[in-house]
């Protein structure tokens, strides 16, 4: 084993926490090394989850425009699909985000060794490096931002057929008859893609709706158009059994009654769990909670203080621009500043078509709360741009504070919703009231006046729906 210099901040994972944080902290003047197994920064986010799979689902939204061409007067050939080339495509986007990141990265002279840490002590560690060979580390502080990977069904057979969201985004095949366990953010994105591919999905989700725990007015409208997409979605229904048969996978379904039918492939996409394994918490007194998330005070700093954990691994909700936010902000400690992680609200978006995005407060939290709210909807049915675009198929919902018209929560279910969302996310970190946003003005024809529409409705002034 070589013995190594020292670095001020090492950062384990260079995922959407761990690479911001090291390239803040290198802008903030520390002498910084970042560790990954993959040849640059990006994580699973860049290499296998989010952007991957928005590429593809924006060739799934262009399939569902070619579908609908004809009404528009457009007559277009049935589109035929090349795997290889989605394939390579997806790839050269994946690609060309990575190795731009790992340029930046060099810009900032961060030094990326590929590979994995393992924690000593507080203060040193342990680099695997890519080549097999172990080499020490000092530190004066460091992140933790490792991840978290996808959790498992346990009694599923070892079967090539059934596969996690990583291998669903190879694209090796179309399977014919796809199953889905799990009708969550993954289970309907991917579904999405490969329904549009032309597989006959079923989803199967164990909860009595889809994405459990967000609104049912937005899930609603999801729902409906899920429903011409999918072969079926089965709710309250869970996997009993699943044998390999010949031509494919034997699957027992328990809910409404029992059912058995047969696969190709199964895709199981049932939550992530944390990835604090192998990276020697235990040895450094880092406390973990009962779901094995690392414990954080607000600055991301655990139970030993020279050492952070930021994203995925420090708990819920596992999204990428939370990570990225906190990872700033253990970067900004790190440096000796006085910082919280401390948002009002956290986005969320799921890239369906109709998208769902949500932020703030939402109507079953303010209802456990006993908070006196007023919720304000605008169908976008009544939105000129929506209708121009053919997708009237939205709504647009505003919560605010019954007395003083203080904006909590904003969800939206539409087309390009996700893209909405940041105005809904500022207006509530700034502590603006209904008025702030209804009498801002919002450019004619587009989506954001669903926003200013419902604000304004909370006066019960809108323009185009009527206030009775
Ligand atoms: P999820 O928590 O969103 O959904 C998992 C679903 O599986 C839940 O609805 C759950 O009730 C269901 N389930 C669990 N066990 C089951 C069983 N045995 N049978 C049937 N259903 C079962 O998790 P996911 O879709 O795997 O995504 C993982 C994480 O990745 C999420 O927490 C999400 O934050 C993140 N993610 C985010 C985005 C995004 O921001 N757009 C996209 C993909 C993933």
């Amino acid at each position: 084993m070589s013995k190594d210099k020292a670095t001020d901040l090492l950062v384990i994972g260079a995922g959407p926490g761990g690479y911001p944080a090291a390239f803040h902290a290198a802008d903030l003047g520390l002498r910084v090394t970042l560790v990954d197994p993959e040849p640059n920064p990006g994580g699973v986010c860049l290499y296998r989850g989010c952007v991957p799979s928005k590429a593809l689902l924006h060739v799934v939204s262009f399939l569902h425009d070619v579908e609908q061409a004809s009404e528009w007067g457009v007559r277009l050939g049935k589109p035929e699909v090349d795997l290889r080339r989605l394939a390579s495509w997806k790839h050269s986007v994946v690609e060309r985000l990575t190795k731009g990141l790992g340029q930046l990265g060099k810009q900032r002279r961060i030094r990326y060794v590929r590979g994995t840490a393992r924690l000593r002590d507080a203060h040193h560690a342990v680099l695997e490096l890519a080549g097999g060979e172990h080499t020490d580390i000092a530190f004066e502080q460091a992140v933790v931002a490792t991840g978290s990977v996808a959790a498992s069904i346990p009694g599923m057979p070892d079967s090539p057929r059934i596969m996690t969201s990583r291998q669903a985004l190879d694209l090796a095949d179309r399977p014919e008859r796809l199953l889905v366990i799990g009708g969550g953010y993954i289970g309907l994105e991917l579904g999405q893609v490969y329904a549009a591919l032309g597989s006959r999905v079923t989803v199967v989700e164990m909860q009595p709706e889809i994405l459990p725990g967000m609104d049912r007015d937005l899930v609603h409208i999801l729902r409906k158009r899920l429903a011409k997409q999918f072969a079926s979605i089965r709710t309250g229904t869970k996997v009993k059994e699943m044998k390999e048969v010949a031509d494919g996978l034997r699957v027992s379904l328990e809910g409404e009654g029992e059912s058995q039918a047969t696969f190709d492939k199964v895709m199981v996409a049932v939550g992530r769990q944390p990835c604090a394994v192998g990276v020697g918490l235990e040895d450094v007194n880092v406390e973990r909670n009962d779901q094995g998330f690392i414990e954080v005070d607000a600055q991301r700093r655990t139970s030993a203080p020279s050492i952070f954990a930021v994203g995925d691994v420090a708990g819920a909700p596992m999204l990428a621009h939370k990570a990225t936010h906190e990872g700033r902000v253990a970067a900004e400690a790190a440096a000796g500043q006085r910082v919280a992680f401390a948002p009002r609200a956290i986005p969320f978006v799921v890239f369906s078509d109709p998208e769902i995005a949500w932020c703030g407060l939402s109507e079953e939290a303010a209802a456990a709360s006993g908070r006196a709210i007023r919720v304000t909807r605008f169908p976008w049915g009544a939105s000129g741009r929506a209708v121009t675009l053919d997708r009237p198929d939205g709504l647009t919902k505003m919560l605010c504070d019954a007395e003083t018209g203080r904006i909590l929560g904003v969800g939206m279910v539409g087309r390009g919703a996700g893209e909405l969302l940041g105005e809904a996310t500022l207006a509530i970190e700034m502590g603006a009231v209904a008025d702030d946003v209804g009498l801002t003005i919002h450019t004619h024809p587009t989506l954001s006046e669903t926003l200013m529409e419902a604000a304004q409705a909370f006066g019960q002034h809108s323009t185009h729906i009527s206030g009775r």
